[in-house]
């Protein structure tokens, strides 16, 4: 549980955790904490830790390029999902290149996206950054 919420009684939370769910839990805490006004559902960036409609941040997941079914000695991409399609694990972030460095400097997509970086080796950024810098409207 994150410190933040160490203070909060127990009580609070309706449900228990036994064991690792295969739920996010930064998604579950902040759709209870935060009063969504009708935007939808509510998602944390990785890199900023804020709190944001969903539709307002871009979602990422992890793919290879590995063309055999030894998935191990391809290389591994953060990759863009605009759409919020790709199966597998995701995470959220703003499309800025402020929350990409934030996260990158956390280690916040091994995180998320449950990277084995031992198996799968590292997992690079490139393909994101090269999105964001394409994408990012934020004044620099
Ligand atoms: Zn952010």
């Amino acid at each position: 549980m994150r410190k933040r919420y160490s203070s909060r009684p127990l009580r609070a939370f309706p449900f228990r955790i036994r064991h690792a769910a295969p739920v996010w839990w930064s998604a579950v805490v902040s759709q209870l904490d935060s009063p969504t006004r009708g935007d939808g559902p509510v998602r944390t960036c990785i890199g900023c830790r804020v709190r944001a409609a969903k539709r307002e941040l871009l979602r990422v997941v992890a793919g290879t390029d590995a063309k055999t079914q030894d998935r191990a000695h391809g290389s591994w991409f953060v990759v863009p999902d605009p759409r919020g399609t790709a199966p597998g694990r995701g995470a959220h972030l703003h499309p800025t290149l402020d929350c990409l460095a934030l996260a990158e400097r956390k280690r916040a997509f091994v995180r998320a996206l449950r990277h084995e970086t031992g198996e799968r080796g590292p997992l690079s950024l490139e393909r994101l950054r090269e999105h964001l810098t394409r994408h990012d409207a934020a004044p620099r």
